[in-house]
């Protein structure tokens, strides 16, 4: 299939627009015209040549996982709704501290992705930096409380921004330091930054991977300076924690288990079906503080992890099954191995790309993440132009079906980003991925007259 989706909005809803109707079809018909109804309104996101946003496919047993957790039909709230589903959760949640180099003592919650493992950890650290202000966010809620501070760079995803939303702390409180252009934040700056409100309560974020570059901050620097003012630290490592998993990267995370918290994402780089996210805090005893609740038609029993003590959902799928799946068919190898071939095939494919005529490598992948931008030769041609050829390039390359990237906004121009998440993207995957964009390039050519 055409990697990206060849329907238009008229087509899929043309086909999927059915009456409702008030009598019911047999559940094979269903299934048989949905999937006739869907045709080529489907990108292949499960694929080996698709290095738009960041995007994971799935690992096979991670897939036949996700069928039983539908099949099983399972209430992962409790031990007493689900008593397989929270064991696997209890056994997931070790297992992947150990990938990820967390503290073993740390608590956790499998969530629907990196969004509300977020918000399930900010939440846990507004507790804890008003609960040592005297006031209880749980029963006293926000209005009058001390207004907590936020510190991130501006290279944080915009998941932390809708966090705060969520959580009543707000988008003003963001306070945004500048990056550099590694994509890292700067010592001092936090430092003056922390130091001009010595004692306001205060998040600071930082990124282990950020969206463009897969930019890691120093975590060995930043951390103790934001320990010193009491801080709490948050990591964003949505993909970027699991370079914690390979011994080569694992250096990158070097300081990072001395945070307070950190989210990531199973349907990213572990290649785990989606839903899937994951949020570790250091302070359990917040954690549970901000999301445990406790009701008198469920039976608990103090022996066990109820998943509904540290996630925000209710009723909630068995999500922990897929995720120990992928973690048993590959291991620690596997997933390390993993990690490291989607490095490798990501410094090739910028490598390829940028070999070409009128291909520019902005930023060479040091991990997953890289960018290029395609310029435009013409004679007198600005930066304009050049922004304009390389949305012209990307969308060619996507039109042609062969393989599929997203454009980007960085550092003020315009560029196509490559990332590689996925365990099905091989050799010959870049290789035909390059060729396709050396057609592209070649079909966009000015001609002689120019
Ligand atoms: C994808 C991503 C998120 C959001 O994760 P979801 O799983 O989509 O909720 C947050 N931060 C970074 C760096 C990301 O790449």
């Amino acid at each position: 299939m055409p990697v990206r989706a060849t329907a238009d909005l008229a087509d899929l809803r043309g086909r999927l627009r059915r009456p409702l109707a008030a009598e019911g079809v047999p559940a094979e018909q269903v299934l048989l015209e949905l999937v006739a109804d869907v045709r080529g309104g489907l990108n292949a996101s499960a694929g080996g040549r698709f290095f738009g946003w960041v995007i994971g496919s799935s690992v096979t047993a991670a897939v036949g996982a996700d069928w039983l957790a539908a099949a099983w039909d399972q209430n992962a709230a409790s031990y007493s709704t689900a008593p397989a589903a929270a064991v696997v959760e209890e056994v997931v949640g070790e297992w992947l501290k150990s990938i990820l180099g967390l503290p073993p003592s740390a608590s956790f919650a499998l969530v629907t992705g990196c969004q509300m493992a977020h918000v399930t950890c900010l939440a846990a650290a507004r507790h804890a930096l008003l609960a040592q202000r005297g006031w209880n966010v749980e029963t006293q809620g926000l209005f009058s409380a001390p207004a907590i501070r936020v510190i991130s760079g501006g290279h944080r995803h915009g998941s932390i921004d809708r966090a705060l939303r969520l959580l009543g702390i707000g988008t003003n409180q963001m306070a945004e330091l500048p990056t550099a252009s590694d994509g890292r934040l700067d010592a001092g700056l936090l430092e003056s930054a922390l130091a001009a409100s010595p004692d306001a309560p205060t998040v600071v974020v930082l990124q282990a991977g950020d969206l463009n570059i897969g930019a890691f901050d120093s975590f060995s620097e930043l951390i103790p300076i934001a320990k010193k003012y009491g801080a709490w630290v948050h990591v964003d490592g949505a993909f970027g924690l699991w370079a914690a998993a390979s011994p080569r990267l694992r250096p990158r995370m070097s300081g990072a288990s001395m945070a307070d918290s950190w989210a990531t994402d199973g349907h990213k780089w572990l290649n785990v079906p989606y839903d899937c996210g994951y949020a570790f805090v250091a302070d359990g005893a917040a954690h549970r503080s901000a999301m445990a609740t406790r009701v008198n038609y469920i039976s608990y029993s103090s022996d066990v992890r109820d998943e509904g003590d540290w996630n925000p959902e209710w009723s909630r799928r068995a999500r922990g099954f897929p995720t120990y799946a992928a973690i048993r068919q590959l291991g620690r190898g596997g997933i390390a191995g993993l990690v490291e071939n989607c490095c490798d095939h990501a410094h090739a494919l910028v490598t390829g790309i940028g070999r070409l005529d009128g291909a520019e490598v902005l930023f060479m992948p040091t991990l997953n993440q890289g960018l290029v931008r395609f310029i435009d030769r013409r004679a007198g041609a600005g930066p304009a132009d050049h922004d304009r050829r390389t949305d012209a390039i990307v969308e060619a390359i996507c039109a042609g079906g062969e393989a599929l990237f997203s454009g980007t906004m960085w550092q003020g121009r315009r560029a196509m980003r490559v990332s590689v998440c996925s365990w099905r993207t091989t050799a010959s995957d870049v290789e035909r991925t390059v060729s396709c964009i050396a057609r592209a390039l070649e079909e966009d050519a000015p001609g002689p007259s120019g």
